[in-house]
């Protein structure tokens, strides 16, 4: 990877929801640096564009 995205440096980031078929936990990841979110808490806007 070549580094995060300028929106991830901002604290912006695309949250794509990802759920594990095994253990059956969700979770939010960003689909540009890959951080993951734990779906506790409050969830993080996200934006359809
Ligand atoms: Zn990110």
């Amino acid at each position: 990877m070549a580094g995060k995205k300028l929106r991830c440096r901002l604290g912006v980031h695309k949250w794509v929801l990802h759920h594990e078929p095994e253990s059956g936990t969700r979770f939010y990841q960003c689909a540009h640096c890959g951080k993951d979110r734990s779906p506790d808490g409050a969830l993080p806007p996200i934006g359809m564009g």
